[in-house]
């Protein structure tokens, strides 16, 4: 059986999850890499950062999602993609092989671009940032708030 190989499980990697079980049904074997054990649904943090909803509400739990669907789940961070051998290198050591791969790692963010952000700035784009800004919210008593989106590179 082919080895279909989804690195990332966010929006991205769990599209490709649910389409290619659509498509194929079980005929395909597939495992999903993530170095996070659960997916985060991003669009919902702002509800965290000025609502203090649980950070819970934005998670989805990857390994008995995943396993319960027929896939295989890895915990862990890729470190090393080798496209010739067709062959993922993980943190743990281990090695993962692929017949196909997807990659859906997203973007990362960086934070350290902006000086002064990690002492003075806040942001709604990871769980641990949302739940930063929430705890600033309350704590807020009035004043000028800047508020903007960096530009990609
Ligand atoms: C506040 C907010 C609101 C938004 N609202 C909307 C909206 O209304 N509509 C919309 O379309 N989009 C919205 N977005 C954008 C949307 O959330 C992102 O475009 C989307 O999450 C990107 O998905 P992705 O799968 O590409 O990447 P991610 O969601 O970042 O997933 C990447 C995954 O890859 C994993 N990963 C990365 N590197 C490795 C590695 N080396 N090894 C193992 N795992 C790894 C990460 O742990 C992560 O789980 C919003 C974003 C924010 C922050």
């Amino acid at each position: 059986m082919k080895k279909v190989v989804i690195l990332g499980a966010g929006f991205a990697g769990l599209h490709i999850f649910y389409k290619i079980r659509h498509l194929v049904g079980k005929k395909i074997d597939i495992t999903v890499i993530d170095s996070r054990s659960h997916s985060l649904l991003k669009p919902s943090l702002p509800e965290v950062s000025f609502e203090g909803a649980p950070v819970s509400h934005s998670l989805i739990e990857l390994k008995h999602t995943l396993e319960g669907r027929g896939a295989a789940f890895i915990q862990d961070e890729v470190l090393h993609v080798d496209a010739k051998n067709s062959l993922l290198k993980l943190k743990n050591g281990n090695e993962v092989h692929y017949d196909y791969i997807f990659i859906t790692v997203g973007a990362v963010k960086d934070y350290d671009a902006v000086k002064g952000f990690r002492e003075f700035g806040y942001s709604v784009c990871d769980d641990i940032q949302a739940q930063r800004l929430w705890k600033r919210v309350q704590k807020f008593e009035g004043g000028k708030i800047v508020t903007g989106a960096a530009k990609s590179t």
